[in-house]
């Protein structure tokens, strides 16, 4: 279950987090959005939410989304990046294990999975958790590589691995990813 190639598959793979149709996720049946920090919102070297990001929350918001920070990184990054903005998180969330996951969940008791959408710049944690879990994920190319922690970067070896492994499974797809995240990712 926990290598089924399928898993390792996003239902869709963007440039970044503002190319995202978020109107059409809401009429898609998404109610609540469990969106990565890291690289995903902002790079490692970056600490506070900004202005963008703000106006593309309260716009998320507009259309009736609700929107969970799911994050591997611990309690005072999250709270240094929301710096007094109010939105709930779940910190450590040891991504691609369940745990973060079913602890988001139960932030909205009357939420199913299929309402979720999961949006996150790594196949190994992003993806395959949310896979896992039976729920829908938007990949996003990383903001800025470079800067990646060394347990990012050996994430990114296994991410190679996983996406040799699509290539061989299904070329469309594989080239789909590819176009969006870049070749030697
Ligand atoms: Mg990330």
């Amino acid at each position: 279950m926990f290598f089924k190639i399928v898993n390792f598959i996003p239902n869709d793979c963007l440039e970044n987090i503002f190319q995202i149709d978020y109107n059409n996720l809401y009429k898609n049946g998404k109610r609540v959005i469990f969106i990565d920090l890291d690289n995903t919102l902002i790079p490692y070297d970056q600490i506070y939410i900004n202005d963008k990001i703000e106006v593309l929350f309260e716009e998320i918001r507009s259309y009736g989304l609700e929107i969970v920070i799911i994050s591997n990184n611990k309690k005072s990054r999250i709270e240094a990046f929301l710096n007094g903005y109010n939105i709930p998180f779940v910190y450590k969330a040891t991504k691609p294990l369940n745990r973060g996951f079913k602890k988001a969940l139960n932030i909205y008791s009357d939420i199913t999975r299929k309402e979720v959408i999961v949006i996150g710049d790594q196949i190994i944690t992003d993806v395959l958790g949310a896979k896992r879990m039976g729920i829908d994920v938007i990949l996003v190319k990383p903001i800025k590589k470079n800067t990646e922690k060394w347990y990012t970067k050996v994430l990114r070896y296994f991410e190679k691995k996983a996406l040799n492994k699509i290539k061989k499974y299904d070329i469309t797809i594989y080239s789909n990813i590819i176009s969006v995240i870049g070749e030697h990712n």
